[in-house]
């Protein structure tokens, strides 16, 4: 009986906590490890059972016929005569050489389409385009890179290892070759598919079906050899070596697909394939890091679904004293003292949460969480000049003009020293001449720049404007100059 998560309803449930009796799935558990199917309840820390991810995918043993369908279908029928009956019809030899090679790239680049099409969850065969189009020819080259590496690790181990290492060397590639087809696929590069660590551990993940697989690809083998045989004996050369190419071709799709269908069950368990190679890139801490924060996010997400605000405010709270300008957080932060209409915790938090909207020059925000402070507390004003122009001008570009206004109220008076004075200033002026369409106030705010701002850069500007405001043209600064002087043309 599958159950669905108690936090996502219609994802199928990983993991259960017989003491809670609740069900997860593995987006509650982002830190939990499929592969060593341990994890702890979230709620009450003890540990739970698991209960796998195969349980939603039927095991390949119980759907064969479906796999020996597969190929007879339009588009893999279409890409297997193709490649195998063309070459055969060129009238001269070369022409049916370079032919045969192009289309049996065409026929490998299908397969391996195939692989990862099916381990997408899809049980109909790829599209015709995949195999005469560019794209994934790559993968076709990393296969031949592949191939060499493994020709050249077995003829060095030969070398320096002896016969006996090397018999070791062949045993293991012969086993692993299924498994670095799959990583390939997956990967679409050359080193994870040769790193015998990935290897041995994708198949320990697996398992035995792993084996059992090997098994059917080694009866897929003799069945479609002894259909070539039988081909070869009873037919003359030109109808039984296409006919054999054929069968070949068919039996290889079925292999592929079977590939695919194994990536396809064992996703969850596989998705350390990826994460192995992180790994190797960044410091482990990183990784911890995004553990936790992933954890923490679904934690979040619980209690919200659960109706327990206030235990997600005090993680957000946690999590700030910490990092204490992390955007996620207090965008999360933000959305819920809205929603709780928390005005005091909105005061409390008020300088980094503004800066957090002005920073996404979120106009609407910062009015709503103004607008909200103002309601319980109408003196409140922001004690960052900085901060204020910066708040000022999201406003202005959402055309919110009072609030522009009144963020800047006596803004010379409370920041007599303040390098913003002249900014916000252009700014009130700007506001008053083309939202509101008062052009003396907007030239009083001028003025005053003209008359104390004399150190600020937006000083040699300021009579522009002012000339704009006296014909009530819309304040706008001077023209971008490309540093170009014109006498000099
Ligand atoms: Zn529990
Ligand atoms: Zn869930």
């Amino acid at each position: 009986m599958n159950h669905d998560c108690h936090y996502h309803p219609g994802e199928a449930a990983r993991w259960h906590c017989s003491e809670c009796q609740v069900h997860y799935c593995s987006r509650c558990l982002p830190e939990a490890d499929p592969g060593s199917r341990q994890a702890l309840c979230p709620k009450c820390n003890k540990a739970m059972k698991y209960l796998g991810s195969g349980n939603e995918v039927v095991p390949f043993w119980q759907r064969l016929g479906s796999f020996f369908r597969y190929p007879f279908h339009a588009a893999p029928m279409t890409v297997i005569a193709i490649c195998t009956f063309v070459p055969a019809l060129m009238q001269s030899a070369i022409t049916s050489i370079v032919m045969g090679a192009l289309l049996s790239l065409a026929l490998l680049k299908y397969n391996y389409a195939v692989i990862s099409h099916t381990a997408e969850g899809h049980m109909m065969p790829p599209p015709l385009s995949m195999a005469f189009g560019g794209a994934g020819i790559n993968t076709v080259v990393m296969q031949f890179l592949v191939i060499a590496a493994v020709i050249a690790i077995i003829m060095a181990s030969g070398m320096f290892g002896g016969p006996i290492v090397m018999m070791l060397v062949i045993a293991f590639a012969v086993l692993a070759m299924p498994a670095s087809i799959m990583i390939l696929a997956m990967e679409q590069s050359a080193g994870p598919a040769i790193n015998p660590i990935n290897l041995a551990s994708l198949i320990a993940r697996i398992g035995t079906p792993y084996f059992l697989l090997y098994g059917y690809l080694i009866l897929l083998m003799l069945a479609s050899g002894a259909a070539q045989q039988f081909a070869f004996a009873h037919f003359p050369a030109t109808i039984s070596q296409p006919v054999s190419g054929f069968l070949s071709s068919t039996f290889t799709l079925i292999l592929f697909h079977m590939l695919g269908y194994l990536l396809f069950q064992y996703q969850e368990e596989l998705g350390f394939v990826a994460e192995l190679q992180e790994e190797d890139n960044g410091p482990m801490h990183d990784m911890h890091h995004r553990d936790r924060t992933r954890r923490v996010d679904a934690d979040i997400d619980m209690h919200l679904k659960d109706g327990h605000y206030d235990r997600v405010e005090s993680i957000l709270k946690e999590q700030l004293k910490r990092d204490a300008h992390n955007p996620a957080r207090l965008g999360q932060l933000y959305k819920l003292l809205m929603a709780r209409r928390d005005v005091e915790q909105l005061y409390q938090y008020h300088p980094r949460l503004l800066a957090w909207l002005a920073e996404r020059n979120d106009g609407e925000g910062i009015d709503e969480m103004i607008s909200a402070i103002l309601e319980a507390e109408p003196t409140f004003r922001l004690e960052d000049p900085e901060l204020a122009v910066r708040c000022a001008n999201a406003l202005y570009h959402r055309k919110h003009y009072k609030m522009v206004l009144r963020l800047l109220q006596d803004f010379h008076k409370r920041f007599p020293d303040s390098q913003e004075v002249a900014p916000a200033y252009l700014l009130a002026a700007k506001t008053l001449a083309n939202g509101m369409g008062q052009w003396e106030k907007a030239s009083a705010f001028l003025t005053f720049i003209r008359r104390r701002c004399l150190t600020h850069p937006l000083h040699e500007q300021v009579d522009t404007y002012l000339a704009q405001a006296r014909q009530k043209q819309p304040l706008q600064g001077p023209k971008a100059s490309f540093g170009i002087d014109e006498s000099g043309l």
